[in-house]
């Protein structure tokens, strides 16, 4: 593959692919974790990897305000805060509630209070608000006021973006060989999509075909599908390489979204606690936790088969965990 596509270093790699035996005894696998949640980046994360592109593709603009926008808990906007701070550059978040999430430390704990020390300013849009509109109009005010800015879309998720995830691709499958291991699946979150797509045209350009799995955070899979499928296809298209079956390789489940996004059910905090207890990994509310629910039921019922090699890939977001602590009081 030939990324030489213009990329900042922010993260710490290639992060480790470890066994995780406690956990895959105990659903009947060999499970094995790509720890993204270990990119290093003030508590790391997958959006690390998108933002080196991201980050890249704005220095060579000649940017300096990067401007992003997400739920208040987004682990996207505090990377992008993060980033921002590492290259001098200024950041302004439009970060929006979502309504059913805890509110005991939603607004002064986990991804908010990062942001803050990071040194972005954060607005607060009305539930309800049209986000696209208001970043539009953030971005107006901001070269009006003679700065100029980059707008990163929603979770870093465009054919930039995936870069980072066609990178990570190759990591995994240099790791696989040098481990020795063939993996009959790879699993992940999949909410604004970019990782997944990033995932699968790596896939795709390296000839890999282990299926790869997105667990829905927010969409049906249906829905889901066709916005990794779109991505897939400008991500590839503006590397040259041709889509041929790639759009078939796209697969999502959306059987653990539960309430909705930023709402953990029952079974996501199952996950969390499991995880943690058996591996000391540390799971989130939002994304891995859901994503994690669907690898134990589909071990449970035999959906995937006993024995398999499994790899989970950690897409991070441990820092929610302190904006949910009411969700997982004990007893
Ligand atoms: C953003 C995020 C995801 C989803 O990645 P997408 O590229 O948006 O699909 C998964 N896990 C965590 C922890 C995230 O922050």
């Amino acid at each position: 593959m030939s990324l030489v596509l213009p990329r900042v270093s922010l993260g710490h790699g290639p992060t480790p692919l470890e066994k995780l035996p406690n956990l895959g005894a105990e659903l009947g696998i060999e499970l094995y974790i790509k720890r993204d949640d270990c990119t290093g980046l003030a508590l790391g994360g997958n959006k690390t990897r998108k933002l080196e592109y991201l980050v890249a593709a704005a220095l060579e603009e000649g940017a300096d305000t990067l401007v992003t926008l997400g739920g208040i808990q987004s682990n996207h906007a505090r990377q992008t805060a993060a980033a921002a701070a590492r290259f001098g550059l200024g950041c302004e978040l439009l970060l929006e509630d979502v309504p059913g999430t805890p509110k005991l430390d939603y607004y002064r704990n986990g991804n908010l209070l990062l942001d803050h020390l990071c040194g972005a300013r954060v607005r607060v849009v009305d539930e309800g608000s049209d986000l696209t509109l208001c970043a539009e109009q953030l971005m107006r005010q901001l070269r009006e006021a003679g700065k100029r800015p980059y707008l990163i879309p929603v979770g870093g998720s465009n054919e930039v973006g995936s870069l980072g995830y066609m990178r990570c691709t190759e990591e995994i499958i240099q790791q696989a060989a040098e481990q020795g291991i063939a993996f009959d699946h790879w699993l992940v979150a999949t909410g604004s999509g970019g990782t997944q797509a990033g995932l699968l045209a790596g896939q795709l350009s390296a000839g890999d075909d282990t299926p790869l799995l997105g667990f829905c955070v927010s969409r049906s899979a249906e829905l889901q599908e066709a916005l990794v499928g779109e991505l897939l296809e400008r991500t590839l298209k503006r590397l040259g390489i041709p889509l041929r079956d790639g759009a078939s390789r796209v697969r999502a489940n959306g059987d653990y979204v539960g309430a909705g996004y930023g709402i953990p059910g029952e079974d996501t905090l199952e996950a969390v606690r499991l995880a943690a207890s058996r591996e000391a990994i540390l799971l989130d509310p939002v994304y891995t936790g859901k994503a994690m629910a669907g690898l134990i039921d589909h071990c449970r019922r035999g959906l995937i088969a006993p024995g398999s090699r499994v790899l989970f890939i950690h897409t991070g977001g441990a820092a929610g965990l302190f904006a949910y602590s009411d969700s997982f009081q004990p007893g």
